[in-house]
């Protein structure tokens, strides 16, 4: 780097005014992370409030060759974010919805939008982003986009990845590449815009996003069920499917462990079911009409009971009763409060492969570190698990082996939906092979020669 953060910050103040340049305390201040938010550990956070800006700080940062991190809402949970001895670029002054167009069911907006902002401009154009989790309140389209978020609707309407049809970025040395689409159809080379979600800030600053938007369902209903067996909640998702014309929107999976440890320990919730059953399934379903849709949802469930996939349920008839059940399923603030987050894991395996996987593990842990707690919950429906271990925290390299090990002889990967960011990023090797590896990094260095970009993220 040529010059301190008191020189860099003098020559963007430059650039971005007073406003835009953030150091000493106001930028000390500022952490990144989730449940457990830690510094974001930059001097000087650079505000750009335009493309153009945006471009300015990074030929400046190029030039200079100093590194730079793009910030969104800083939730990610696998340190992509933190920016020790870089410019945190936050896209916080780019937040302004261009378009919402119900004919071509498009978004166009800037990066900085927080989704739950683009969630209620959709709608009120009768349309649906295709997205949900549970950070709607801070994450940014460009964060979702640059970590490709999956979340509660994959099962229905895919990742990010799905939902992009152009995107506008700013890259290392400046350069505006305005690949902003509208149309779905569009087959004139490479796909650049899919290079870049779930890029984690490594290839281009993401500036604009034309987001897919689906029509937006009148209504929806939720259930909480218990379920027997595992092959119970499999069969129950295949014939929920089939009962609704393939309109399940969310499938979430809540092993007896963290339903235990969740709704019932933590003391936070009324349990809606008793904490009897092994497998506890939260599931939506949209329907085409608003009027009876949970007592249509109410009979279908009861088909499902009648058919052994089921042993208790309970279906949500007002918005209040829909916001218990989630409370329950969102509620991580509970699980690390019990577990702490040290030992948290984002995995995904083919669905057939995860109650073996998940009872060598069991067995493993017992065996290495006996009375350690084991809690799962998940996407079940995308295969996507997350497991949560309390307990051996001082062994995490052993952990971690424990847990990692067996995903690529199961054609799983350790990381479904999160990223890799500098917390996963030893483990890369472990879902790449080596040829993969390489193509990526001739990319990054194609695009971003000197490295500036979010170093430290993906590759060493
Ligand atoms: C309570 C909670 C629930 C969550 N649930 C889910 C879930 O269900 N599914 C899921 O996938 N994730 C989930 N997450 C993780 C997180 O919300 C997502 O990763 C989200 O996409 C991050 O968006 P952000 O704007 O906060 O990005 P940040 O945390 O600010 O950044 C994440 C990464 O993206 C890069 N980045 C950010 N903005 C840009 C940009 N404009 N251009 C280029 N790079 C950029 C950063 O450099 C970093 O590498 C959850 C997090 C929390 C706290």
């Amino acid at each position: 780097m040529t010059g301190g953060p008191t020189e860099v910050a003098a020559i963007l103040r430059q650039v971005l005014g007073d406003v835009g340049v953030l150091t000493g305390s106001d930028a000390a201040v500022r952490t990144v992370g989730g449940a457990e938010p830690v510094p974001l550990g930059a001097d000087v956070v650079a505000r750009p409030a335009s493309t153009s800006e945006v471009s300015r700080v990074l030929a400046v940062c190029s030039e200079l060759g100093v590194p730079v991190v793009p910030l969104g809402g800083g939730t990610g949970l696998v340190g992509g974010a933190t920016a020790h001895g870089a410019v945190a670029l936050s896209l916080e002054r780019m937040r302004t919805i261009h378009e919402v167009d119900p004919a071509d069911r498009v978004l166009v907006a800037d990066a900085g939008v927080v989704l739950e902002a683009a969630q209620e401009a959709a709608a009120g154009a009768g349309l649906d982003l295709g997205l949900d989790l549970g950070a709607r309140g801070s994450a940014q389209l460009g964060g979702l986009v640059a970590t490709n978020a999956g979340g509660n609707g994959v099962i229905r309407h895919g990742m990010t990845r799905q939902r992009i049809l152009g995107l506008e970025v700013v890259l290392a040395d400046g350069t505006v590449v305005d690949g902003i689409r509208r149309m779905v159809k569009d087959n004139t080379g490479y796909d650049l815009a899919s290079l870049f979600v779930g890029s984690e800030g490594t290839l281009g600053v993401v500036t604009r996003v034309a987001w897919r938007c689906s029509p937006r369902a009148p209504a929806k209903a939720t259930a909480l069920v218990s379920v027997p067996t595992f092959d119970a909640v499999v069969a129950l998702l295949a014939a929920l499917q089939t009962a609704t014309a393939g309109t399940v929107s969310a499938y979430e999976v809540m092993w007896r462990s963290f339903y235990d440890l969740v709704a019932v320990e933590s003391g936070r919730h009324r349990p809606p079911l008793p904490a009897d059953s092994p497998f506890y399934v939260l599931t939506e379903v949209e329907f085409g009409s608003s009027s009876d849709a949970g007592e249509r949802f109410a009979e279908v469930v009861r088909a499902m009971v009648d058919a052994g996939h089921v042993t208790d349920a309970v279906v949500a008839h007002t918005a209040a009763d829909r916001e218990a059940l989630w409370a329950i399923r969102d509620d991580i603030p509970a699980l690390v409060g019990a577990l702490g987050i040290r030992l948290a894991y984002d995995i995904s395996m083919p669905i057939a492969t995860m109650e073996g996987y998940l009872s060598d593990l069991g067995e493993a842990l017992e065996e290495r570190f006996p009375g350690s707690r084991l809690v799962v919950f998940g996407h079940l429906g995308d295969g996507n698990l997350h497991v949560t271990i309390g307990g051996p925290d001082e062994h995490a390299d052993e952990v971690d082996e424990l847990v990692y090990a067996p995903l690529a002889a199961l054609g799983g990967s350790i990381s479904a939906e999160h990223g890799i960011g500098r917390v996963k990023r030893a483990h890369l090797r472990r879902s790449r092979s080596d040829p993969e590896i390489a193509v990526m990094r001739s990319i990054k260095q194609a695009l971003d020669p000197h490295g500036i970009l979010n170093p430290g993220v993906l590759f060493d």
